[in-house]
């Protein structure tokens, strides 16, 4: 007999160690405003402390939650901290932590629908109700012939509506592969995922094609879309996919989703809008614009990890037919044959995705919806929105600075102004971003617009109030001088 069995936890210990679990991430939460928002580390700092043998013998949770204490919290980036406006936030309500706990107690696979029944049709379910509440065409609900999917990733949904995308426009793909006539049309906006998606795609990047903006603005020119695929196909190249985005990740810009489809149908080129950060946004009627012309794509993303409360990752992807993901996607070896498969009754995600095993992500989503309500989620992101409009309208009355672009829902672009002409200002707007970030009082990220150094300030966080936003906006004048 060996002296001590491998034996997994029994329940009462599992209970003792998973409140101090619950205590340690509660004290965490509580106390993430006072935190340096980045951490001031040297690489190698953290590997430093860690590197060594693993245990041989079990060790006690208290000792990793030490490890948490003194290592890994002064080596984090505090992306759940009030004052964090880089990037997009990826807010993580609590109770997204609490329904992620959940899903992981289950513990299920549901690759196929008969591998966890529930797994799917909760998910099934969901997503058709979501795309009601927030307004999209019942054509991408199951009862209307699409149906929606949880991804890790918006970067995943990109890569499996292209994978459709390449299937419908040359059914021969899935035994012949790439032929190297596929075009993917993008603009210099578009989220670098679609590229990545283009090259995993085995495309090469010379498929992707830049499509310029319409002038004064930065959103895609319907009419320099038209010319670049008459000019394709007139050169025998096949106009695979556009992806217009809803909210660009750099500035918030919204292409023309409604003329871009309008282009792209007569070639039968698939339209997959990305609204990765702004299409929950929809959830809230005065939103609802967003979504103009979204009727008309054959996918269309959203991530619940940006703006909807929902711990990374929960990627919410609807496509207006059902039968796309899996006719370019499925695969059936033997031993995941089953009745349920045959019978045609069922959906089995598996088709949906890269991946063959999946996680029961969308009870993070309903904890969350349960938790907050939907009302509670418009709340969430007007709040976030009439922020973001209260320090637009400090930014246009103080002439020592200005709006790069139109705020964006709840994004704000910014750039300090010297009075010495635009390399001055450019030079002065880094410095002003640097030492907020170096103060640890707030994070801060940039974007280049038209070759301009601007400020991004992102407003997302679950627990951003105005005392956070006036804090940031007294330290950007404090730091501009
Ligand atoms: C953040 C972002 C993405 C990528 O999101 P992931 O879910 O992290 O893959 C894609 N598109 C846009 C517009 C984004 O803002």
């Amino acid at each position: 007999m060996p002296e001590r069995s491998p034996a997994e936890l029994d329940a009462e210990e599992f209970r003792r160690l998973g409140y101090a679990v619950v205590d340690w991430i509660a004290a965490y939460r509580a106390g993430v405003a006072d935190l340096p928002v980045r951490p001031s580390v040297a690489p190698g700092f953290v590997r430093a402390q860690v590197d060594g043998p693993l245990p041989e013998q079990p060790r006690p949770l208290e000792e990793l939650l030490g490890l948490l204490d003194d290592v890994v919290v002064p080596a984090t980036t505090h992306w759940q901290s009030p004052n964090f406006f880089g990037y997009f936030p990826a807010n993580s309500s609590l109770y997204s932590v609490l329904g992620d706990a959940l899903s992981s107690g289950l513990g299920v696979q549901g690759m196929l629908w008969s591998t966890s029944p529930a797994a799917t049709e909760v998910e099934q379910s969901l997503m058709d109700s979501l795309a009601g509440a927030i307004g999209l065409d019942p054509r991408f609900t199951f009862a209307g012939g699409g149906g929606g999917v949880i991804q890790d990733s918006a970067s995943s949904a990109a890569l499996v509506a292209l994978l459709a995308a390449l299937h419908r426009s040359n059914p021969g793909w899935r035994a012949d592969g790439v032929d190297g006539l596929e075009r993917v049309y993008v603009t210099a906006e578009t989220h670098s995922s679609l590229a990545k998606a283009v090259r995993v795609a085995g495309l090469g990047e010379r498929a992707l094609h830049v499509v310029g903006p319409s002038p004064g603005s930065l959103a895609m020119s319907p009419r320099a879309l038209a010319a670049a695929i008459g000019a394709d196909v007139a050169a025998g190249q096949r106009p695979v996919l556009v992806c217009p985005t809803v909210g660009t990740t750099g500035t918030g810009a919204v292409d023309p989703v409604r003329e871009i489809t309008a282009v792209a149908q007569p070639h039968g080129t698939w339209v997959h809008v990305d609204a990765a950060w702004a299409g929950v946004a929809a959830l809230c009627p005065e939103h609802r614009h967003l979504l103009d012309g979204v009727e008309h794509a054959d996918s269309f993303c959203t991530d619940a990890h940006k703006w909807l409360a929902t711990a990374f990752d929960a990627s919410l992807l609807w496509v207006r037919d059902a039968c796309a993901l899996p006719a370019a996607l499925s695969i059936t070896p033997e031993y995941l044959r089953n009745a349920a498969t045959e019978s045609g009754a069922v959906v089995d995600y598996r088709d949906w995705q890269v991946p063959l095993g999946r996680r029961f992500r969308a009870l993070k989503l309903l904890a969350v919806i349960h938790g907050y309500g939907l009302e509670g989620l418009r709340a969430h992101i007007r709040g976030h929105v009439a922020l973001a409009e209260q320090l637009a309208a400090w930014v246009r009355d103080d002439p020592g600075f200005a709006l790069a672009v139109p705020p964006s829902l709840a994004l704000v672009c910014l750039r300090v102004i010297t009075g010495d002409g635009p390399e001055a200002d450019d030079a002065a707007s880094r410095e002003v971003l640097e030492r907020v970030n170096a103060s640890g009082a707030a994070l801060l990220t940039h974007t280049v617009v038209d070759g301009r150094y601007v400020i991004r300030v992102a407003i997302g966080a679950v627990t951003t109030d105005a005392s956070h936003v006036e804090a940031l906006w007294e330290r950007l004048r404090k730091e501009r001088g």
